[in-house]
């Protein structure tokens, strides 16, 4: 399942969006990244988000705080992005450093700039299938499994791991497609049966080639949100070739889309805000 091609043309429509908001109000959506510390994989990642921002006419605004920094001093900046009548969409990368309580953080972002969808308004509103701006990995698997005419209602589908930013929302729209969902994370007994009778698995654990290709159905679809250093995914993707149905690549796959929804629901976070129909 290639997800570069599907997030290229969802950029393309956030960035006709982005011109009719620019034409009809004068106004350029913003998004926010706020960046705590030095990892270096969130400077890569908050500069990729910017990059994307400004391919399709957006307007990055560029928030760093010292490693050191407190919940207070975070929840603070958040709280003057949230006033900001300029700034449509807030993101807080993350891992934040350990001291920092992230929830509490999270929750001063309003749910109408959630672009990220990472406050437990947004997560609420997600798993009753209201509108939301939800979570972005589950977001664009959806957005790719619906790509791919992938049949979810009446399908069975395992979901390993249970983060509030991947698992869990993943489930629930997997519910809200009507797909029968098992939900499992490290004290699941016997995984591996569990996802040998899955239609739809979806590997959310963090850990190089986690997912067996034995432990594949033949003809399941196969998403592997993971992300490993030296470009790996959860999932033995050589192994899994064969009995899936479908697969996603680790690059490629679910990286581009997760950025790409990003961008879009912030798109429609401005449009919502300015009062604006597109
Ligand atoms: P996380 O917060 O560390 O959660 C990992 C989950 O995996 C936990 O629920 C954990 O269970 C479960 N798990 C760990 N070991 C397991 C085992 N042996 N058997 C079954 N479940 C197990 O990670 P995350 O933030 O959800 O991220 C998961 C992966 O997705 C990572 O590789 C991350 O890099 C990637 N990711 C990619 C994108 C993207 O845009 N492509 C975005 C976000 C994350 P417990 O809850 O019991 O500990």
């Amino acid at each position: 399942m290639d997800g570069r091609r599907l997030a290229k043309r969802v950029l393309l429509v956030a960035a006709a969006k982005v011109e009719r908001i620019k034409s009809a109000t004068g106004v350029t959506p913003a998004l926010a990244t706020v960046l705590v510390g030095d990892n270096p994989a969130s400077i890569t990642y908050t500069r990729m988000k910017r990059k994307r921002c400004e391919e399709v006419g957006m307007r990055p605004v560029r928030i760093e705080m010292p490693a050191g920094s407190t919940t207070e001093q975070l929840v603070e900046q958040i709280g003057r992005l949230a006033d900001d009548p300029a700034v449509h969409g807030i993101l807080v990368q993350h891992p934040v450093p350990k001291p920092i309580e992230k929830q509490i953080a999270f929750e001063a972002i309003p749910i109408e700039k959630d672009v990220d969808g990472v406050t437990s308004g947004t997560l609420g509103r997600t798993i009753l299938g209201l509108p939301a701006f939800a979570s972005c990995t589950p977001a664009g698997i959806i957005r790719l499994l619906r790509e791919y005419n992938v049949e979810l209602d009446g399908a069975y589908a395992a979901v390993i791991g249970r983060s509030p930013i991947l698992g869990r929302p993943m489930a629930s729209m997997l519910i809200n497609a009507h797909a029968t969902v098992t939900l499992c994370h490290s004290r699941t007994r016997s995984l591996p049966s569990i996802v040998r009778g899955a239609d739809v698995v979806i590997a959310a654990v963090g850990k190089p080639r986690f997912v067996q290709a034995g432990w594949i159905k033949v003809g399941a679809v196969v998403i592997d949100a993971g992300y490993n250093e030296g470009n790996v995914g959860d999932v033995d993707f050589e192994g899994a070739l064969e009995p899936a149905s479908l697969i996603t690549p680790v690059p490629g796959g679910v990286g581009p889309m997760t950025i790409a929804t990003l961008i879009d629901q912030t798109v429609d976070a401005a449009a919502l805000q300015l009062g604006l129909t597109l």
